[in-house]
């Protein structure tokens, strides 16, 4: 699996956050056989399936487990160049609306004049949209788990089963304000996963005066993966003012934090590949 996009909230640039990247949410997962899944549509996304700018579109034929329609995760969209050719087939499985509305309508309305030039259904490309909930399902021969969980807005994550390895993506999860704690879902989807990719936005220090913007602290993502008793942990969704120094100083501290409490944690960066299997114990 590749990391496309690691920011959270919005893309940022400049030196000081140029190794870990500044692209939002978007991961992809290769699952061989398989036909590719995507994990959110930020800008990252135009990454994938990768041209030069001056190469014709190529096709691209896959589903994207989309966590929820926050700009940071669905900027990238308009900008993937396969949707210019007409034998991409996209395939969008987000959260259903509280208020019934469809996310062909939202997306419609979204990605229109006069905020961006054409109307989504301009693009050559096909693009369906499955409205999901609590559900268990499969893509081709991979298994599916989404559950609502705490954010700001309906919002999913997904456990996804390949090959016998599981990835569990909680791009953006609500900490608790109290103790800390897991809704069911969250823990079934985060359960004995081989990589737990999991919001890990903020300090204690941030988190005290934004603790209901929807997000976690790196010690809560550090809680989540040792109480479920995850393999491997990737920090993700990194705050856009977080230097890579900071991230490198973060994710030395916690390695040996980790190990001692049986897990390994990393911070993801865009362009990075990581090889998932299942960890036999
Ligand atoms: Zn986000
Ligand atoms: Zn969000």
């Amino acid at each position: 699996m590749s990391f496309h996009g690691v920011r959270g909230s919005t893309a940022c640039h400049g030196r000081e956050t140029q190794r870990y990247g500044g692209n939002t949410s978007c991961v992809s997962v290769d699952f061989g056989a398989s036909s590719p899944l995507i994990f959110d549509l930020g800008t990252g996304l135009r990454y994938i399936n990768c041209q030069t700018e001056s190469s014709e579109p190529k096709p691209f034929v896959g589903s994207c487990l989309l966590t929820h329609l926050h700009w940071d995760h669905t900027q990238g969209l308009p900008f993937f160049k396969s949707l210019l050719h007409p034998e991409t087939v996209l395939d969008i499985y987000a959260p259903k609306q509280p208020d019934g509305a469809s996310l062909r309508e939202i997306f419609l309305k979204k990605i229109a004049p006069p905020t961006f030039p054409i109307c989504l259904n301009e693009f050559e490309a096909t693009i369906n949209f499955h409205e999901i909930g609590d559900d268990d399902f499969s893509i081709g021969d991979v298994q599916v788990m989404s559950r609502f969980v705490p954010h700001t807005g309906p919002t999913l994550g997904f456990r996804v089963v390949a090959n016998n390895a599981t990835v569990t993506y909680l791009s953006d999860h609500q900490q608790p304000l109290g103790e800390f704690a897991l809704t069911t879902g969250a823990r079934q989807l985060c359960q004995n996963t081989d990589l737990l990719i999991h919001d890990s936005q903020f300090t204690p220090a941030e988190f005290e005066v934004k603790s209901d913007w929807g997000h976690s602290t790196i010690e809560f993502a550090m809680w989540v993966a040792e109480t479920t008793s995850a393999k491997r942990l990737a920090l993700f969704h990194h705050d856009p003012s977080r230097t890579d120094d900071a991230l490198d100083v973060i994710a030395n501290r916690l390695a040996g934090v980790a190990k001692n409490r049986g897990f390994e944690v990393f911070a993801a960066a865009d362009e990075m590949s990581v090889e998932v299997s299942a960890v036999v114990s």
